[in-house]
């Protein structure tokens, strides 16, 4: 039996016609830079979020990006002095700690919790200094991170919080979707992830109409008016035909991430009590929407080779630790900061969760699982 990773395929022809209809609408009318799509789908997130206003643009990476820079969280601090600092997680994909690093702030990495593999806010407060700016928590897999005690520091000490929602689309900690909890939330729409374009976008939600103004401003060069430039910001824009795409794809999230969630109650099942398996652990005031389903294991390595040999697909996400990143090197970091981080990362192995994937495809990946491990 064959079970990739991810089957997109599956996915694109109940919906074939659909997308061809609406990307044909596009080409028809050549409206391709922010024809009414864009607009159109920037309110049906904002309404879909719960969140005041949102803000298309060019990839999850450049939605953190353009975040950062309309907080202005790299320009000096007041009385001049450089070296923002942002507070986030070492174990994320790494657009999260290189969106920080190239708006010429500092990533200031706090452990995970080794249960939900989220930021733990317990240790946030003591990694806060007086050039702090911002807090930036990640929503990893598909689960919201703790936000309450997240938001309290914040509040305490002044400082914005930047949800990496890029994973998480949908997914809600105590009845509120991932992104309109902090002062902004980012979306990708990667194709591998819940909501996926035909290429990369990304979105930016804020309950601050000023803020969703900005943001505007911001992936667009920071004009406004047009050709009148107060700040410097990019071309993070996302083109019309994602646009268009996205709003075809839109009211299906829910059903998928419901399959999703079915798949991931099945390998909960068939796992539990399985001693060499750790299944994930998604807290009582989180739905996940399972953007990975992710195990920990001994001998991970070993086994995604057998599961390949198997024909079955799996990822190591991530597999080096932000804080141990060749490129952060001048941050001062070494081995042994962050245990919970590298032990994440060693330990841990994403199983085909897609909605389209059938029960008796999940039955042979555990009893796989079950043959390698004994
Ligand atoms: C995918 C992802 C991003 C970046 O999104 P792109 O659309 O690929 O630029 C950022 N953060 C996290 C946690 C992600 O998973």
């Amino acid at each position: 039996m064959n079970v990739p990773l991810l089957d997109l395929k599956a996915q694109y022809a109940a919906i074939r016609q659909d997308i061809l209809r609406a990307v044909e609408g596009v080409m028809d009318t050549c409206q391709f830079i922010h024809g009414p799509q864009v607009k159109e789908l920037e309110e049906a997130i904002a309404r879909y979020c719960g969140c005041a206003a949102a803000v298309g643009v060019s990839s999850g990476t450049d939605a953190l990006l353009c975040a950062l820079m309309a907080l202005e969280v790299g320009q000096p601090l007041p009385g001049g002095s450089a070296g923002a600092e942002v507070i986030t997680t070492p174990y994320t994909f790494f657009a999260t700690a290189g969106s920080i690093w190239r708006v010429g702030a500092r990533p200031v990495f706090v452990d995970i919790d080794a249960g939900t593999y989220n930021i733990d806010p317990s240790k946030i407060e003591a990694a806060v200094t007086e050039r702090t700016r911002a807090i930036m928590p990640v929503h990893l897999f598909g689960q919201v991170a703790d936000m309450d005690p997240i938001m309290a520091v914040a509040q305490k000490h002044k400082l914005h919080v930047i949800e990496d929602a890029a994973q998480s689309i949908g997914s809600t900690y105590k009845n509120r979707k991932a992104g309109s909890i902090g002062t902004v939330g980012c979306f990708s729409f990667f194709p591998s992830k819940n909501l996926g374009c035909l290429g990369d976008g990304g979105m930016v939600v804020t309950q601050d109409p000023v803020l969703a103004d900005r943001l505007a401003q911001m992936r667009n060069h920071g004009a406004k008016p047009k050709y009148y430039h107060k700040r410097v910001g990019g071309n993070f824009r996302l083109d019309t035909i994602q646009a268009a795409a996205l709003l075809v794809k839109l009211p299906y999230l829910d059903g998928w991430s419901q399959a999703r969630r079915r798949n991931a109650a099945q390998y909960d099942r068939l796992l539990a009590g399985y001693a060499p398996v750790k299944t994930p652990v998604i807290r009582a005031e989180c739905q996940s929407i399972y953007n990975q389903y992710v195990i920990r294991v001994p001998q991970r390595d070993a086994l995604q080779a057998f599961l390949k040999q198997e024909g079955i697909g799996t990822e190591i996400y991530y597999p080096v630790s932000m804080h141990q990143q060749e490129c952060f090197a001048a941050l001062g970091y070494k081995g042994g900061d962050f245990p919970e981080s590298e032990r994440a990362a060693r330990e841990t192995l994403a199983l085909p969760i897609y909605a389209e994937l059938t029960g008796e495809q999940i039955e042979y990946v555990v009893c796989k699982i079950r043959q390698f491990l004994g």
